[in-house]
């Protein structure tokens, strides 16, 4: 039988996203443009509320797990392919973020039923995957997995003031549930969330490597003196110091940008932050990130050595506490070549990239064959209320995702 060459962006399709996209667009809406979707919230119950009927309404069958999670089926089997993303966002966030990736699963499902096909797919919606809310990222795929670094999680405090325990205690979940089972391959489309896509004009990115992000806080401790009757040379000014440790971690990050790190530091406090004293201590949050491991060691060890330097010459002392440290996350290179074949075949312009964000599919890698695709967003703005994709762009990557798994099944 001949192959139909395949429509993109037919009129029935656009037209079941668009509807897709309509269904959870008034949800958690700010007035200003922007939506606030924080994780375990009612807001964030309100989104999978939506999933759970769009689900029904489409025919399909609706799971929960222990920590609510929630999927919409075509299949109980165990051996399916999960297509996940998560629903919750950022304050004033953007409404394609987490989003697009179940809408693009849910069109996934709408052309396996409407061609009468048997591939099984469950589409999940991951809780909490922003860390806007505990300060943690990726809780509801991170426990589900049972990922060793969320461990700590129940501690974590919601911006309401309650501990996820205590939530998790009230809506009756699990901080330790049973592993999710019977994921033959884990797929997951994301807004790129930067330019590179846009810049190259290409509409499609499959993801090599997950960034593994380190982060620091470090503390550089003066000494804390009246400004006016405290001559130049006999000053231990910690703002100083941390002035030049900043433009010194940004060198860092640009010596190392051949191996795609970068280094930023995002967060300085200055105590006591008066307009007539010597600051006597400052703390300064770094995030250091990259896909290359000896790129970020070579990265830790030349910030701890230039900053002790500095803090030598300047009389003042200090001390680096670690934060974090999770570790680049490859996926799955199987899954990069017949995602890659696809797209090409297609005829839609793609390219092998890094993510430097964190995603939901970083809780996968470690369980089954992991991929994570981008589209384009605009101007690469994110987190922001001015976030915007296309709805074909969401078609193009879930388009590729189907005929993939087309081709895994038969
Ligand atoms: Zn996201």
């Amino acid at each position: 039988m001949a192959k139909l060459p395949i429509e993109l962006h037919s009129v029935e399709d656009i037209a079941y996203a668009e509807y897709l996209f309509d269904k959870f667009y008034a949800v958690g809406s700010t007035g200003t443009g922007g939506v606030t979707r924080l994780g375990y919230t009612e807001v964030e119950d309100e989104m999978h509320e939506v999933f759970r009927q769009i689900g029904e309404e489409n025919g399909y069958a609706y799971l929960t797990d222990e920590v609510g999670n929630s999927y919409v089926c075509n299949s109980d089997e165990q051996g399916y392919y999960l297509i996940a993303s998560h629903l919750d966002s950022v304050i004033e966030g953007g409404r394609y973020d987490g989003v697009a990736g179940v809408i693009a699963g849910l069109m996934v499902l709408y052309w396996i039923k409407k061609n009468g096909l048997t591939i099984p797919v469950r589409v999940g919606a991951f809780r909490c995957e922003e860390s806007s809310n505990f300060g943690k990222c990726t809780i509801g795929s991170g426990l589900i997995t049972n990922e060793t670094y969320k461990h700590d999680v129940g501690e974590a405090v919601s911006k309401a003031g309650k501990t996820l325990a205590e939530i998790f205690k009230e809506r009756g979940y699990s901080l330790q549930p049973k592993r999710i089972r019977g994921v033959k391959e884990y797929i997951e489309l994301h807004i790129e969330q930067g330019k590179v896509l846009e810049e190259y004009g290409e509409k499609l990115g499959i993801v090599s490597t997950i960034a593994g992000p380190r982060r620091f806080m470090l503390h550089v401790i003066g000494q804390a003196e009246h400004s006016g009757a405290t001559p130049m040379d006999m000053r231990n000014d910690a703002l100083c110091g941390a002035a030049e440790i900043i433009t010194e971690i940004e060198s860092i990050g640009r010596e190392e940008k051949m191996w795609k790190s970068v280094a930023t530091v995002g967060v300085i406090q200055n105590e006591p932050n008066a307009l007539n004293v010597i600051p006597g201590e400052v703390t300064l949050g770094v995030d250091m990130r990259g896909v290359d491991t000896d790129s970020l060691e070579r990265m830790e060890n030349r910030m701890k050595s230039s900053a002790k330097k500095i803090c030598e010459k300047r009389g003042l002392t200090f001390y680096k506490e670690k934060i974090s440290e999770i570790p680049p996350i490859d996926m799955s290179r199987d899954m990069q070549e017949g995602l890659g074949a696809v797209a090409k075949r297609l005829k839609i312009p793609h390219r092998i990239m890094m993510s430097g964000a964190g995603h939901d599919a970083m809780s996968f890698a470690n369980i089954c064959d992991t991929a994570l695709l981008f589209i384009p967003c605009d101007k690469g703005v994110s987190h922001n209320k001015k976030e915007f994709a296309t709805i074909e762009s969401i078609c193009d990557g879930a388009i590729v995702i189907y005929e993939y798994l087309k081709g895994e099944s038969i």
